[in-house]
């Protein structure tokens, strides 16, 4: 059996620190949103298992959607964001809580809030698992981090290397030889 765990160089984060963090993240949103029935709008595909762990602990009313963006190829970003087609009517008068995996140079999150910004939402925020600070990273005003992490490529909990690893538990960081 070949398994994907000897293909991680090291574990940057364990599944036990993020079920932790989700909690403590969860508790900061039910105090938040009180009374506002917040729409987690999820970014898939990367952030489904952060969605899934977050929403276990949030006890206030609230709905979520996904909405399928893209813009990296193996390992870097192409610098072009792309939203498949998306119903962004639904959107209005929501407090919405954007809810991504990790952010790199900011631009997926800030081309969103772009697009957010002809629709009469009730507000919107940013929850991310992951925040990796460089250089040339955009101020996306990000409300809600569950971890800042150096600039280095991560997989796992959703996040992938050509769509594989999104299965691994935990946080880590790639093996070089396993790199194609
Ligand atoms: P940004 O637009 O902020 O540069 O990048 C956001 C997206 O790039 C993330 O949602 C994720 O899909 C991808 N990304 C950025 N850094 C990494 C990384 O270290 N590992 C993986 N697997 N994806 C990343």
């Amino acid at each position: 059996m070949k398994d994907i765990n000897e293909e991680v160089l090291r574990v940057l984060i364990t599944e036990e620190q993020i079920d932790a963090r989700c909690k403590e993240l969860a508790s900061q949103i039910e105090a938040d949103y009180e009374n506002k029935n917040p729409l987690l709008l999820c970014l898939i595909n990367g952030s489904l298992p952060f969605l899934g762990n977050l929403i276990k602990y949030i006890r206030i009313p609230m709905e979520y959607d996904c909405i399928r963006v893209h813009s990296y190829q193996g390992q870097s970003s192409t610098g072009n964001v792309i939203v498949e087609n998306y119903n962004f009517d639904k959107l209005k008068g929501r407090h919405i809580i954007l809810i991504e995996d990790i952010i790199d140079t900011g631009l997926t999150l800030h081309t969103l809030k772009q697009m957010l910004k002809s629709i009469p939402i009730g507000s919107v925020e940013i929850c991310s698992l992951l925040n990796k600070p460089g250089l040339n990273q955009i101020d996306v005003g990000a409300k809600y981090i569950g971890f800042e992490i150096p600039s280095e490529f991560v997989i796992g909990f959703g996040l992938d290397y050509n769509e594989q690893y999104r299965n691994l538990p935990y946080i880590g960081i790639m093996n070089p030889k396993a790199i194609k």
